[in-house]
C-alpha cells in the first residue's frame, strides 16, 4: 500500500502549521498533553495498522473519547493526506463546524487552511485542505458529482449510531465507490454498540473498540410521571446547583424556543435569589446558534461558579461537554417523521429510545461518578420508550433522496443496498411525489427538471418553484425569497421587552399576497438601503441573518448561471411568484374552512394561520404553505394566497378540474400512480420469492 507506508510520523504540513508563532507552540504543548490523555490515543498505532491493512474498518468507542477529533489527526500525521483529503462526516452542522475548529485549534492551523470544513452554503476549506469536516448532506452532494470520491483518500463516516437518511444512503454508496476505488479507506464509527451490525453489513470488516473510561453514572427516576417536564427540569436545576457538590448540568431540551425561554426563566430566578448564591453560568446549544455562541460551551467555569448547559439532541452524542457530572433528561426529541395525513414530514416531539436515554445518562460520568436524573417513573423507561431508536430512513419522507439517487443513475430502488431498507409504501410516496412534480415521468425515469432539481441544494419543492420561476419571468424575485427561506430560520428580531415596537415595524413590510412576498419586501427593503446595518436596527430586522442570505442568494444565482436559465424580474408583476410557488407546493394547499381555520386540499386536515402570518386574520380562501409547525395545532407557516386554478396549471397530473374546482381526484392519483406501484409491488414480490427459493 503506497498509503501511509514508511510515512513520516510528522508530516510537513503540520511542521509548517504549528510553527507559527510562540504563542502557538505553547499552546500546542498543553493541547498535545490533552490529546495523549484521550482514549484514543492508547488506540492510536492499533488504528493505523488496521487502516493500512484493510479498506473497510468501523470504529467503536464511547463519546467523548477522541474519535471525531482524533483519528482524522492520526490518519493524516501517518501519510493518508498525502494523497488526497480525508473526510469526515457528520450528522449535524454546528458539529462539524465546532469540530473543525477544535481540530484547526489542535493542528495549529487556521480554520479553512489544513483543517476546514463544509456545510450547506458555506465553504470553509481552501487548496491546502487536509482534513475536511463536513455534513453527510454534503458528502451526499459530492458523491452525486463524482462518485469515485477521487479527492479523498480517506472516508470517517462519523456518528453513524445517529443513522441520518444520508449516512444510510453514504453506506450504500460508498460501498460501491470502494469497489472501483481499491486505494480508498473507509472508516465507519460509532458510539454505541450496534458495530457487529454494522460490520455485518460491511462485508463482515474488522471492528476496533476504544476501552472507554468512565464512572458510574447513579440514575434516578420521578416518582410520577411529570406534568409539566420543563418546569421540573427547571426546578431540578435550582435544586442541584443549591443542593449538590461542584460539578456541571447539562440539560436536554427539544428545541430552540424551549431552551431560549429557559435560560431566560433560570436567569431570573437566579437574579432573584440575590448574590449570596453561586453563580450560574447559563449556556444554550442548538443547531441555529452562531458559532462564536457555541464555542462558549466548552469553557469551564470560573471556580467557585457552576456551568449549566441547556442543549438540544446534539450534547448526545456529536459534541462533547467536559465537567458534566449532572444531567437532566426529560426523555424527550424532536424529531421529524413522515406524517401520512398531511402527506409531509412534520416536526414532531416525541419520547426518546432506552438506547438514547443510557447515551445521555453516559454524559455525566466522563469526569467522575456522576448523577442522572430521568424526568420519567421507570415503568415508562420499560414499557414506553422503544429499546432503540427507529432509523431516520424508515420514518421519513424519501423524495429528496431518491431523487438524488435516480439522478446517480440509481433507478433499482428496491435493489439498492440499504442496511435498513424504507417501506416500501414510504417509497412509492416519494415516487409519487416527484412524479407529480415532473420530476420523473410515467415510467419513474428521472427527467430533465428532475435533473435539474437534484443539482439544486434544497428540498424538491423549493427547486421546482425556483426553476419555474424561470420561466415565468421571475428568477430575481424568487432567488431572494428562496434565500431567505433556506439561509436562516426568521431574519426578524423580537426582543421581549420590545414585542410591541417590533410587530409595528415587521408589519410595514406585510404584503396582502402572504408571507413569500412579505420576506421579498424585506429583501429589497434591505438591499434598497444599501443593505446596512443601521436599517437592519430601526426595523427589528437581524443583520447577521440578512447577509446569510444575501450569501446564500450569490451562491444560488451562480447555479443558475452554470444552467444558462434566465434571472429575470417581474416588477411589481408579482402575482408571477405566487404561481412559481403553485408550481412547488401545490400539495402544501388550503383552503378556508368556512367553521375556523382551514383544511388541507389533499387530505382535508385542519390546518390553522400562523399568527405571525401577513395573512393572518386575512380573508385568503386559498393559500400554499412551506411547512407546518406544531404548537397546539398544525399551524401553517409561510402561506400565501392563491388562485385554485394556479394549482391545476402547475400540476395538472395531481389535481383535475372537476365539478369542485382544485380539488384532488382520487381516481385520477390512482390511475397515474397505479402503474408505478404494480411495478414496484411486482419486483418486490419478486425479490421474496427469489428470498424464499434461495432459503
Ligand atoms: P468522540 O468523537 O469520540 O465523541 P471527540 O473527538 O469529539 O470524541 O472529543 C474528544 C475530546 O475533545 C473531548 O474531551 C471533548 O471535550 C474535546 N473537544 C471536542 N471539541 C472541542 C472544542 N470545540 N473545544 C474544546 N474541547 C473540545
Ligand atoms: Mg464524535
Amino acid at each position: 500500500q503506497q498509503n501511509g507506508a514508511g510515512a513520516q510520523e510528522m508530516p510537513e504540513w503540520k511542521k509548517i502549521a504549528s510553527g507559527r508563532g510562540e504563542l502557538g507552540k505553547r499552546t500546542n504543548l498543553s493541547i498535545r498533553e490533552q490529546r495523549e490523555q484521550l482514549p484514543a490515543f492508547k488506540m492510536r498505532k492499533q488504528f493505523l495498522e488496521a487502516v493500512k491493512q484493510y479498506q473497510l474498518l468501523i470504529v467503536v468507542g464511547d463519546t467523548g473519547s477522541g474519535k471525531t477529533t482524533q483519528l482524522t489527526q492520526y490518519l493524516a500525521e501517518a501519510g493518508f493526506a498525502n494523497e488526497g483529503m480525508i473526510g469526515c462526516t457528520q450528522p449535524r452542522r454546528v458539529a462539524a463546524m465546532s469540530v473543525a475548529a477544535r481540530v484547526s485549534d489542535e493542528v495549529g492551523c487556521r480554520l479553512g487552511e489544513e483543517v476546514g470544513y463544509t456545510i450547506r452554503f458555506e465553504d470553509k476549506t481552501s487548496e491546502n485542505t487536509k482534513i475536511k469536516y463536513m455534513t453527510d448532506g454534503i458528502m451526499q452532494r459530492e458523491i452525486l458529482l463524482d462518485p469515485e470520491l477521487s479527492k479523498y483518500s480517506v472516508i470517517m463516516l462519523d456518528e453513524a449510531h445517529e443513522r441520518t437518511i444520508a449516512t444510510d444512503v453514504l453506506f450504500g454508496l460508498l460501498k460501491k465507490t470502494l469497489k472501483r476505488r481499491p486505494d480508498m479507506k473507509v472508516i465507519v464509527t460509532s458510539a454505541t454498540l450496534d458495530a457487529e451490525k454494522f460490520s455485518a453489513y460491511f462485508n463482515e470488516c474488522p471492528i476496533l473498540s476504544i476501552p472507554g473510561r468512565t464512572f458510574p453514572v447513579e440514575v434516578m427516576y420521578s416518582r410520577e410521571p411529570e406534568s409539566d417536564y420543563l418546569d421540573s427540569a427547571l426546578t431540578t436545576v435550582m435544586q442541584i446547583h443549591l443542593t449538590e457538590p461542584p460539578g456541571d448540568i447539562l440539560l436536554f431540551l427539544t428545541g430552540k424556543e424551549e431552551i431560549d425561554t429557559s435560560c431566560e426563566i433560570l436567569y431570573e430566578r437566579m437574579k432573584a435569589l440575590g448574590p449570596a448564591v453561586p453563580e450560574l453560568v447559563i449556556l444554550p446549544i442548538y443547531g441555529a446558534l452562531p458559532s462564536e455562541i457555541a464555542s462558549r460551551i466548552f469553557e469551564p467555569a470560573a471556580s467557585g461558579s457552576r456551568k449549566v448547559v441547556i442543549a438540544t439532541n446534539i450534547a448526545e452524542t456529536s459534541i462533547t461537554i467536559d465537567g458534566i457530572y449532572f444531567v437532566i433528561d426529560p426523555g424527550f426529541v424532536k424529531q421529524t417523521a413522515y406524517d401520512a395525513k398531511l402527506g409531509m414530514d412534520r416536526l414532531q416531539v416525541t419520547p426518546i429510545s432506552q438506547a438514547q436515554a443510557k447515551q445521555r445518562a453516559g454524559r455525566a460520568g466522563r469526569t467522575g461518578p456522576g448523577k442522572c436524573f430521568r424526568l420519567y417513573t421507570e415503568n415508562a423507561f420499560q414499557s414506553e420508550m422503544l429499546p432503540t431508536t427507529i432509523p431516520e430512513i424508515q420514518r421519513q419522507n424519501l423524495s429528496n433522496t431518491i431523487l438524488m439517487l435516480k439522478a446517480m443513475g440509481i433507478n433499482d430502488l428496491l435493489g439498492f443496498d440499504f442496511m435498513d431498507p424504507p417501506p416500501t409504501n414510504t417509497m412509492l410516496t416519494a415516487l409519487e411525489e416527484l412524479y407529480a412534480l415532473s420530476a420523473l415521468d410515467d415510467e419513474g425515469l428521472l427527467t430533465r427538471l428532475g435533473r435539474r432539481m437534484a443539482d439544486m441544494p434544497m428540498e424538491p419543492t423549493l427547486a421546482k418553484s425556483l426553476i419555474a420561476s424561470v420561466d415565468l419571468g421571475c428568477a430575481d424575485e424568487m432567488l431572494s425569497i428562496v434565500a431567505m427561506i433556506s439561509a436562516v430560520q426568521s431574519v426578524f428580531h423580537r426582543p421581549k421587552d420590545k414585542q410591541q415596537q417590533a410587530d409595528q415595524k415587521r408589519a410595514r413590510f406585510n404584503d396582502p399576497a402572504g408571507d413569500h412576498l412579505t420576506l421579498l419586501n424585506v429583501y429589497n427593503g434591505w438591499r434598497g438601503a444599501g443593505r446596512v446595518d443601521a436599517w437592519c436596527f430601526e426595523y427589528f430586522i437581524q443583520p447577521r441573518n440578512m447577509r446569510r442570505a444575501e450569501d446564500v442568494r450569490k451562491q444560488l444565482v451562480q447555479i443558475l448561471e452554470r444552467h444558462k436559465l434566465r434571472i429575470i424580474s417581474c416588477g411589481r408583476d408579482t402575482l408571477r411568484v405566487r404561481q412559481a410557488l403553485c408550481a412547488g407546493f401545490f400539495r402544501n394547499s388550503a383552503r378556508k374552512d368556512p367553521q375556523e381555520g382551514y383544511k388541507t386540499l389533499v387530505e382535508g386536515t385542519p390546518v390553522y394561520m400562523h399568527p405571525a402570518s401577513a395573512l393572518f386574520g386575512k380573508a385568503a380562501e386559498h393559500v400554499v404553505y412551506h411547512s407546518l409547525v406544531e404548537t397546539t395545532r398544525e399551524y401553517m407557516h409561510n402561506v400565501t394566497a392563491i388562485e385554485p386554478k394556479w394549482l391545476v396549471e402547475a400540476a395538472p397530473t395531481f389535481f383535475k378540474v372537476a365539478g369542485k374546482g382544485g380539488e384532488l381526484s382520487r381516481r385520477k392519483k390512482a390511475e397515474r400512480i397505479q402503474p408505478l406501484h404494480n411495478r414496484f409491488a411486482g419486483e418486490d414480490e419478486w425479490r421474496l420469492s427469489a428470498q424464499r427459493r434461495q432459503g
